[in-house]
């Protein structure tokens, strides 16, 4: 990594943007030359395909009660991790288009419904530093993969720490009242609605149940969620 960070270099958001998409890719697990994600690095990413809709993993919390389905792709490790790390911090949106074939390929076997797709935002600084949100990128290309509309319904009341810095309990109590409804859609929209939440990785679903609570505030008839990666 360069001592110099490429935010403080890049005169703006959008010409960082260009130049990202203009370099040649490599595969996030491996280094691998003009793939973004290799074929090997890919494999966990359908490693459950054929798995029937909400088999469990010995997790000690599966989806919290107000989660009417919570699907994923593949366990949060690897390859699949270090995809998610580069689409998170490493700038290279490129990665949610792949992702977001992988979810839409689970989805189609394994989710039970659902007629609206929304992202589970990050707060809107870091989305002006980073210059997206990776969440809106695997919906909005999932969105399209499934034939369904994306909602940017809600927005992050306030930041809240990195859940994965925190212990179990302490996530609850960070994520709860997080979140509010978007101001970019008339909350209507939401009434007698099946939604399915998007975010990158599920850990103990503390955040999307954050979320629900204000999709079902809403009118929402059905939450339920999927992600890229599940945390054990
Ligand atoms: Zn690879």
């Amino acid at each position: 990594m360069p001592s110099i960070s490429a935010a403080a270099l890049a005169p703006s958001a959008l010409v960082s943007a260009a130049l990202d998409l203009a370099l040649p890719p490599a595969c996030a697990g491996c280094s691998l030359e003009g793939v973004l994600l290799c074929e090997r690095c890919a494999a966990p990413l359908v490693s459950r395909l054929s798995l029937a809709p909400g088999v469990r993993m010995g997790l000690r919390a599966e989806a919290p009660p107000s989660i009417a389905q919570l699907e994923w792709c593949a366990p949060f490790s690897g390859s699949v991790r270090a995809a998610l790390h580069q689409l998170k911090y490493g700038g290279e949106r490129r990665l949610a288009r792949p992702l977001a074939e992988a979810m839409a390929a689970r989805w189609r076997v394994a989710g039970a419904g659902g007629d609206l797709i929304c992202p589970v935002p990050v707060h809107a600084d870091r989305e002006r530093r980073r210059g997206y949100d990776q969440a809106v990128l695997l919906s909005e290309s999932l969105a399209r993969h499934l034939g369904l509309p994306c909602e940017r319904a809600l927005r992050r009341a306030r930041n809240t720490r990195p859940q994965f810095e925190l212990g179990r309990k302490a996530r609850l109590t960070n994520v709860s009242g997080a979140f509010e409804l978007s101001r970019r859609i008339p909350a209507w929209r939401l009434r007698g609605r099946w939604v399915v939440l998007v975010d990158d990785v599920a850990t103990t679903g503390s955040t999307l149940a954050a979320c629900a609570e204000v999709l079902y505030d809403a009118g929402a008839v059905a939450v339920s969620a999927l992600t890229v990666a599940r945390e054990r």
